[in-house]
């Protein structure tokens, strides 16, 4: 009888494809092996799951055409964990298989080894003659922006930046006035700052660490929640952890929010494993990320501290996983495979019968509720090292002490007397300050006096946001810009900036303490890696006083010289219409709040809030997480939140309204035939337009399936996804399993 083979193809269809094996490829397959298949009237790339059966009702079965390796490019343990996912997630396996592999492996047409890739900066020599360049406007441009930003780009971003600059780079060398310097790159990651090991481990740290070895001592899987306030050495934990699993001939695995924001972190895994630990984050070349993937795959580097889709990294005889900053919703997908990598990490520990560590400050309250329930051990690291006190918390309530603003002319200012005396008070001693917004720009929206509206995005249901640098219009949501509006579009009258953003908070800084070499922090200022990396070093090395910025300040930075950090809305995120709204604002704020007193000297926090009673801004100067994540689980199981329930959101998309809102009343009618009543198990929310209605031009709707056990949701899925198949190809429905945010 002929072999059949079972193979995942790498284009969005369902799937597995059953297909021949011809003679000569007998015997060679094996599971995780790129093979390449006849399909539609092309060649894809496929991957071998296993032998296959032939269809039902019989059809003509075409033969394979190529295994394209010796070794699987995938190991089984990354394998499995993607079937998992693609299954869990729902999204097809061929698919998921290909984005968890290296650009270069992920196509079928790989050619030989890429030359290495060839960084060209462009650097300014001395100080040349602008003037000499008024009848060459390009080389001008390009002179121009190279000395805005200090005198050095890489050409590629140059080539971005300023039209024709290309060109303009070779007549300017050739002129003397620029050089360009070429470097290989190596797959490295800028040194962030060595640290030294501490030669003692507080007895929390110990205690916590030696869990952590007698687990891995132990083998098998072993899931520890390791709650530990800000400052309290958790890092040091997860390098010793790793210490240990890599003597022990394991490898390791951490998982980290966000690489960019965080280069001490990676500063300190370098520091102390040198060239043995692979780097993954979104801001690698291809070249780079296929390198680190191949040390990772062959053995030779076993330690990877990479970003959400890092948990699908060839790390072998993996014996560690660690979650950093656990309950971060970056580790949340929200396209195409919408996986969740913590949860992730914890399926493929328990997969490869390994140790994982999901740590936090503010654990996910899921994270919390597996730990009360047994099913996680919790650790504990109740102090800061060395005594450090916590920093204190002040609510600033500003409903006392500023009267609510009412439309006026002028803006009222952001920052209230109590943050002003802290600033001055802070700047006088030579220390630091933090001011965390989370909303960039300069005013939240321009709105009209006379009828009250704002200008709204063409494409989107939001209000533009006021940006002075440059002057526009611009939507957060897709990117619209346009030129400021002299009067309100709607009835002629006058336009009134309303809501801070940093832009302005730094002006208003910069006002008040003309003094103070005062910056920003968000994605505005810090619009390219070499740009944040500049800004981050500028504030650690003390050449600024004071940083305002977005949550890209409440990373894990480790600056001392911090004293104050001041939290500009509380609010901003508390009134969300989303149940985790509470949750994720004492997260931010106590994060932002941990950057504070890190150094020799104390910390003081002051959080404005026009919300002091709420109970997520009220605990925080208590620094009560657990009493908090008491209150909130109460409330959740009440109303069957998660993690009391498991959620599935399906997202209707589509152009036309009313087509869209058809489909989503027909869904939601399908739905109400599969789930006749409570007997089920699942409750139907919606259908129900989304709390953002129009996006990008879209039509938004939204029905949410809630269950107390996610098994109970399979079998509705499955026919659901059946009955997806035939509906009009303008309306797009997406299922996101354990959605994040609700919008
Ligand atoms: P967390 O990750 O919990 O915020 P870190 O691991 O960043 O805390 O530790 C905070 C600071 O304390 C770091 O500068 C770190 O080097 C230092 N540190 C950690 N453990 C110790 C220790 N046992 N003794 C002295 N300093 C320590
Ligand atoms: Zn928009």
């Amino acid at each position: 009888m002929e072999q059949l083979a079972s193979v995942a193809v790498g284009r969005p269809v369902k799937g597995p494809f059953t297909y021949l094996v011809p003679a000569e490829m007998e015997g060679r397959l094996r599971r995780g092996h790129r093979v390449l298949v006849p399909f539609g009237r092309g060649r894809a790339l496929g991957f071998y799951l296993g032998p296959g059966q032939a269809p039902e009702g019989g059809g003509p079965m075409k033969p394979l055409s190529a295994v394209l390796e010796e070794a699987p490019a995938l190991p089984e343990d990354v394998l499995a964990l993607v079937e998992f996912a693609a299954s869990y997630y729902r999204h097809p396996l061929g698919e998921a298989l290909r984005a968890a592999l290296p650009p270069g492996l992920a196509d079928p047409a790989e050619g030989p080894e890429p030359a290495p890739d060839v960084v060209r900066t462009v650097v300014v020599r001395g100080a040349p003659p602008l003037d000499a360049l008024r009848r060459a406007p390009a080389q001008s441009a390009t002179l121009g922006y190279l000395l805005a930003v200090g005198g050095r780009a890489e050409l590629d971003e140059l080539g971005r930046a300023v039209p024709g600059a290309r060109a303009a780079v070779q007549r300017l060398v050739e002129r003397g006035w620029v050089e360009v310097e070429s470097r290989v790159l190596e797959p490295t990651v800028p040194e962030g700052m060595a640290q030294v090991r501490p030669e003692h481990l507080t007895p929390a740290q110990a205690a916590a660490l030696a869990e952590l070895r007698a687990s891995l001592d132990a083998g098998g899987f072993h899931p520890f929640l390791l709650q530990g306030v800000t400052g309290s050495g958790k890092t040091e934990i997860y390098l010793r952890a790793a210490e240990h699993a890599l003597a022990a001939g394991g490898g390791a695995l951490v998982l980290v929010p966000e690489i960019a924001l965080t280069p001490q972190l990676v500063g300190r895994f370098r520091s102390r494993f040198g060239s043995s630990v692979a780097v993954l984050h979104s801001g690698l070349r291809d070249r780079e990320r296929l390198l680190h993937w191949k040390g990772l795959r062959s053995g030779s580097v076993r330690l990877a501290v990479g970003v959400r889709s890092a948990v699908f990294a060839p790390v072998r005889d993996l014996a560690l996983l660690v979650v950093d900053e656990e309950h971060d919703p970056s580790f949340k997908q929200d396209e195409k495979l919408r996986y969740h990598a913590r949860d992730l990490a914890v399926v493929r520990a328990s997969q490869v019968g390994a140790t994982v560590v999901l740590g936090s400050a503010t654990p996910s309250l899921e994270s919390v509720e597996n730990a009360r329930r047994g099913r996680y051990r919790r650790l504990r690291l109740p102090s800061r090292v060395d005594d450090r006190p916590m920093p204190t918390v002040e609510l600033v309530d500003l409903r006392r002490t500023r009267p609510r603003a009412t439309t006026a002319p002028e803006q009222p200012p952001a920052l209230s007397p109590p943050v002003v005396d802290a600033l001055g008070q802070v700047l006088g001693r030579g220390q630091q300050a933090i001011l965390f917004l989370n909303r960039r720009g300069h005013s939240a929206a321009l709105v009209c006096e006379a009828c009250g509206h704002g200008v709204p995005c063409s494409r989107c249901d939001v209000s533009l946001t006021l940006h002075l640098k440059p002057r526009s219009l611009q939507c957060h949501y897709c990117g619209e810009s346009r030129p400021i509006p002299e009067r309100c579009p709607a009835c002629g009258g006058a336009l009134v900036p309303v809501g801070a953003g940093t832009e302005r908070v730094e002006a208003e800084v910069a006002e008040r303490f003309p003094g103070a070499r005062v910056a920003r922090l968000d994605r505005d200022a810090a619009a390219t890696a070499e740009r944040l990396t500049d800004l981050l070093s500028r504030f650690a090395r003390g050449e600024l006083d004071v940083l305002v910025g977005t949550q890209m300040v409440a990373k894990g930075h480790d600056f001392p010289g911090v004293t104050l950090v001041c939290v500009v809305s509380a609010d901003t995120g508390l009134l969300l219409p989303d149940f985790r709204a509470g949750e994720r604002t004492f997260q931010l704020v106590t994060q932002v709040s941990g950057r504070a007193g890190r150094g020799g000297e104390p910390g003081r926090v002051l959080v404005q809030t026009w919300n002091p009673e709420a109970d997520a801004v009220a605990r925080v100067p208590e620094h009560d997480y657990d009493g908090f994540a008491e209150r909130e689980l109460l409330w959740r199981e009440a109303l069957a939140w998660p993690p009391f329930s498991r959620l599935v959101a399906l997202r209707i998309e589509g152009e036309d309204p009313g087509e869209t809102a058809r489909v989503a009343r027909r869904l939601g009618e399908r739905l109400a035939v599969l789930l006749p009543g409570p007997a089920t198990g699942v409750r139907l929310l919606g259908p129900a337009p989304a709390p953002l209605p129009r996006l990008r031009g879209k039509s938004r709707w939204q029905i949410v399936l809630k269950s107390p056990r996610h098994a109970l949701l399979g079998p509705v899925l499955d026919q659901l996804e059946r009955d997806l198949e035939v509906l009009p190809a303008a309306v797009r429905v997406v299922i996101d399993v354990d959605p994040g945010a609700m919008l």
